[in-house]
């Protein structure tokens, strides 16, 4: 969570990255979308996967048309069913005749901040991607990498010809990804992070949300420093005494935007939940305590 983008970014048109990859950035910003989504398309001009296709938008999928120019989409590729990433899968599928393939369909009751980041009840996969499974087209390979935590049906996809990872909603430049139980998970976010830094022939991340990635370990390794740090915070000020979630924010996130105080009481709780899963935590009535 940060604040706003230091410059306008072009929505509606496509930024080409590299020989292999463009990206059209939908208008959809927010406090949780920084900039929007981004919608990414893979390939040389004669077959082409599109990934996180974004929100069933007519703008944004006036757009993605122009940048296709007919051009075939072998594959439309979801990392997640939030429903900023999903949506216009099912329009862009109808218009092409491309198949949905990639992360499971995943219809949870959204209790948690994000009104704009329910889950996609219209995603009906034609394929789904396991762990390592992987999609070709003309001069480009795809290969899932699972990343539960965020959402427990999170994908990233590698490029295998560029070593470039598109990371979805798991890594991003701008921000630290949001855990809201039940489905996000911390300890799984923790694994995934640690998986990511483990792979090293990811040379760049293309997130749906902020700037491309370029040194992309150094940030990961920042970001399992962060999470352990807060983790620390939690656990010292639960030695304290009793705290309900929302005692911590004030504490633990000063300056922050009132908007965002739901989304890091949930980040907290995620945090709670995976002490109290290791034993080093408990609750009663909402009010966590220390063992
Ligand atoms: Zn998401």
């Amino acid at each position: 969570m940060a604040g706003a983008p230091p410059k306008p970014w072009p929505t509606g048109q496509a930024m080409q990255l590299e020989p292999l990859v463009r990206r059209v950035l939908a208008p959809n910003p927010s406090p949780y979308t920084y900039t929007g989504t981004q919608t990414y398309i893979v390939g040389l001009g004669d077959g082409c996967a599109v990934i996180d296709p974004g929100p069933d938008d007519p703008e944004h999928l006036l757009a993605l048309d122009a940048a296709l120019g007919g051009e075939h989409v072998c594959a439309i590729m979801c990392t997640h069913t939030h429903r900023d990433h999903s949506p216009a899968a099912k329009t862009l599928a109808a218009r092409t005749g491309a198949p949905v393939v990639g992360c499971a369909p995943l219809v949870l009751d959204d209790s948690g901040p994000r009104a704009d980041a329910a889950f996609d009840r219209t995603y009906e996969p034609d394929r789904v991607m396991e762990d390592g499974e992987q999609m070709t087209g003309p001069g480009w390979t795809l290969t899932a990498v699972a990343t539960p935590g965020h959402v427990s049906n999170h994908l990233c996809f590698a490029l295998e010809e560029s070593g470039a990872l598109f990371t979805g909603d798991h890594v991003m430049g701008w921000s630290t990804s949001v855990v809201i139980p039940p489905d996000g998970d911390m300890s799984a976010y923790m694994q995934s992070l640690e998986k990511l830094q483990a792979r090293e022939q990811d040379r760049v991340y293309y997130p749906a949300h902020g700037e491309a990635v370029e040194k992309p370990r150094q940030l990961v390794r920042g970001m399992i420093g962060h999470r352990r740090q807060r983790e620390n915070q939690i656990v010292r000020l639960l030695a304290e005494g009793p705290h309900a979630a929302a005692d911590f924010i004030p504490k633990m996130y000063k300056g922050l935007d009132p908007k965002l105080h739901k989304a890091a009481e949930m980040s907290v709780t995620a945090h709670l939940i995976d002490l109290e899963r290791r034993g080093l935590a408990r609750r009663s009535d909402g009010i966590w305590r220390t063992i």
